[in-house]
């Protein structure tokens, strides 16, 4: 004789999966604006701070969502994988590749007036920099002993050469934890004006160590 066993049977309650489908979709657009806007560079430590503990509820949700195993909770199948392979292909959502560290935009200024200045290149034809944006695995030595050290002879030539056509620099922006390719993306979206705080009138000059010690609070928050 056999015993009748009840199996636990997982009861879905498919308003409730609808609603949260639909708050992982609008809060991934509004990620997806901001990256794609650059305004996500623009706001406060504090709000960033939010938005990438939102990056990551939004992460997991979708993970969750759309993984093979629990085709269920899906909302709606389609939607969630579409919404899945988007996410997946998201800066945020790719592995780590290579070391973290700091990636920072330097923003060239004239020592006297403390306005933006960009340095002009040689000839009429002249290349114009504004801006520089870096990488570092040690935001405090790399700014303070090598981009403030006019003798410095490593990368970050650009530096050295405002420094040298007698501007000055200011260090307007900072992500952390980043890797290479971050600044890569960055550099690509072009304009570094368009994400400067000081240029755009949202910040005030970074203090590189109390910067590093703000974001590694955070980091470590999370
Ligand atoms: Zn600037």
């Amino acid at each position: 004789m056999t015993a009748a066993v009840d199996l636990p049977t997982a009861t879905v309650d498919t308003a409730a999966l609808r609603a949260r489908g639909r708050v992982v979709e609008v809060a991934a657009n509004l990620l997806a604006s901001l990256d794609y806007t650059g305004a996500g560079g623009g706001l406060p430590v504090a709000v960033r701070m939010h938005v990438d503990r939102l990056r990551h509820a939004v992460k997991l949700a979708i993970l969750t969502t759309t993984a093979p195993a629990l085709p269920a909770l899906a909302p709606s199948p389609t939607g969630a994988a579409a919404l899945g392979r988007w996410a997946a292909a998201q800066p945020w959502a790719q592995p780590n590749s290579g070391p973290v560290g700091w990636v920072y935009l330097l923003c060239f200024r004239d020592p006297t007036t403390g306005e933006h200045r960009p340095l002009k290149g040689n000839g009429t034809g002249g290349q114009v920099a504004g801006h520089y944006w870096g990488w570092t695995s040690d935001l405090v030595r790399r700014i303070e002993r090598e981009h403030r050290n006019p003798y410095w002879s490593g990368p970050g030539r650009l530096v050295k050469v405002a420094l040298g056509a007698g501007l000055t620099f200011e260090l307007a922006y900072v992500e952390y934890p980043a890797g290479r390719g971050r600044e890569r993306r960055l550099k690509n979206q072009g304009s570094a004006y368009r994400r400067c705080p000081l240029c755009r009138g949202t910040g005030n000059p970074l203090d590189p160590a109390a910067a590093a010690a703000t974001l590694l609070q955070v980091a470590g928050a999370q």
